[in-house]
């Protein structure tokens, strides 16, 4: 089993969309196990991203990351990292195949309404950015 971090970002809860996405990442077969609403202040933004901080649309990124709340989450399933990123889609949402959320959801390359983890490193990095290992549930199919 493999985790990943997904961030319905703020686009995402503005647009009210928190359920219906949350709906096709569940239906595609990942389990969540942790999830929490924040509202990311500019440190943690800067800090997330900061593998970007070179990049021209990095002061944007980190003003529209921060610019309203979004929800948090730790996802499994096997092969997580690859899977989610394909369920989301390219970054921009004209070049996103369609079926895919960002496809379906986003506006633009900065408004594509959720984050996933690009590797698998990442992904634990990401999830252990924003949960303790208390915080991660522990059941699984069959002990729920
Ligand atoms: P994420 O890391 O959020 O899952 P990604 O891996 O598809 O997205 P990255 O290249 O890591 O894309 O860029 C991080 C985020 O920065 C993008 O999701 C988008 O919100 C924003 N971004 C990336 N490129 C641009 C751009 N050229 N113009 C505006 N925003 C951008
Ligand atoms: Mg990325």
């Amino acid at each position: 089993m493999e985790r990943t971090l997904a961030i319905l970002k703020p686009d995402c809860v503005r647009k009210q969309l928190i359920g219906q996405v949350l709906d096709r990442i569940e239906r595609a077969g990942f389990r969540i196990l942790a999830l929490r609403m924040t509202w990311l202040t500019r440190e943690q933004a800067e800090a997330f991203y900061a593998v970007h901080r070179e990049r021209d649309f990095y002061p944007d990124l980190v003003e529209f990351m921060t610019s309203g709340p979004c929800v948090v989450m730790a996802l499994e399933k096997e092969n997580a990292v690859a899977d989610f990123r394909a369920l989301i889609g390219a970054t921009d949402p004209a070049e996103a195949a369609e079926g895919t959320i960002r496809h379906q959801f986003a506006d633009s390359k900065q408004c594509n309404i959720v984050h996933g983890s690009d590797t698998v490193e990442n992904g634990q990095k990401e999830v252990a950015f924003f949960f303790g290992e208390g915080e991660i549930v522990r059941n699984r199919v069959g002990v729920m």
